[in-house]
């Protein structure tokens, strides 16, 4: 089997509100997978860590235990300076169009930096480059001469996506890259997202909130709550067919159109998560399923001890739920 592009094995990343505080472990155990020319999709509440995990790869947080793999090589605690050489593997798009761009940089120079530094094009050959990347992200090639002010938040974010794919990176990590922007523009930007990763062979750790923006372009997705992964598997089982009661949860709480359809998810979502919010977190011990203040299925052993992550029809599932005699209990698919 080959080597997976990135490896992230047993991620944990603490951080602490003072010098005195104990630490908060705001990512733990976390390991996940992304193959080449893969999308997967990183999917959680806001504070589920999901962000953290991405800087972590990006080494903008330093892990407190764990590996990180990518091409075979271990980053886990790369250094500032050797991140460089990196990032012709490892590029990231994030979710402030606005704030991801120099105001005071042309496009053409946000763009031929990185061209003329790790491409090691001429001047010439980096506006030839530049004029057909801004093309291919659905730009004008005169764009190169404007300021970001000069474009919306949808063009500022193809402008973003652009300069990810400028060095042919093997790996974009995404974080949130479509939350800032309306429906038609996040559904557009999802279409060439996933176009440039079919092209280029380009894999992508896909970061969103969003159930329904995961569900348009990643191949895989692995659920995370509270720092920690509930559930893994293919887009298709995790999403249309939800094991883990916080997948369920948060599947009933995403909205649809359709008021009838609304309404069933309304009951559903008061079904599987009847204490949603900060109140239901109140309960959680670090010994016990971190979902168990929130899990009409909680029983006392949810609250003391914490659930292995079990093999089930293909994917993972981290619930007392689940184990290797019991794949399929009554009452889980609620
Ligand atoms: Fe619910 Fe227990 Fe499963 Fe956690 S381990 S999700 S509390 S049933």
């Amino acid at each position: 089997m080959r080597t997976p592009l990135l490896d992230v094995k047993d991620l944990g990343v603490e951080y602490r509100s003072g010098w005195r505080s104990s630490p908060t472990k705001a990512v733990d155990d976390v390991s996940l997978t992304v193959g080449h020319g893969e999308i997967v999709g990183l999917v959680g509440e806001s504070g589920s860590g999901k962000s953290t995990v991405g800087r972590a790869i990006l080494g903008l947080t330093a892990p407190a235990r764990g590996t990180i793999h990518l091409g075979g090589q271990d980053i886990t605690n790369r250094h500032a300076a050797d991140r460089r050489d990196l990032s012709t593997g490892l590029q990231v798009v994030f979710q402030d169009p606005y704030a991801s761009l120099n105001p005071a940089c042309t496009i053409g120079r946000t763009l031929g930096e990185p061209l003329e530094v790790h491409g090691k094009l001429s001047a010439a050959d980096a506006r030839t480059r530049i004029e057909e990347l801004l093309t291919r992200v659905g730009l004008p090639a005169d764009a190169i001469d404007r300021y970001p002010s000069a474009f919306s938040g949808g063009q500022r974010q193809r402008i973003a996506i652009a300069r990810a794919i400028s060095s042919d990176p093997a790996l974009v990590i995404c974080d949130e890259p479509t939350s800032a922007l309306d429906v038609i523009t996040q559904a557009r930007m999802l279409d060439l997202m996933s176009d440039l990763s079919r092209e280029r062979g380009t894999a992508m750790l896909f970061i969103a909130h969003n159930l329904a923006v995961v569900a348009a372009i990643a191949q895989r997705v692995v659920v995370l709550y509270r720092g920690r992964i509930m559930e893994t598997g293919t887009t298709q089982d995790v999403l249309c067919r939800p094991l883990h009661p916080y997948t369920q949860a948060l599947i009933a709480s995403s909205p649809v159109a359709d008021p009838l359809r609304q309404r069933k998810r309304r009951a559903a979502r008061k079904q599987a998560d009847p204490v949603a919010g900060s109140e239901g977190r109140a309960g959680a011990t670090p010994q016990g399923c971190p979902f168990a203040p929130r899990c009409p299925h909680a029983t006392s052993t949810c609250r003391i001890q914490r659930p292995a992550v079990t093999l089930v029809d293909g994917r993972t599932v981290a619930c007392h739920l689940f184990t290797a005699d019991n794949p399929t209990p009554e009452g889980a698919n609620a």
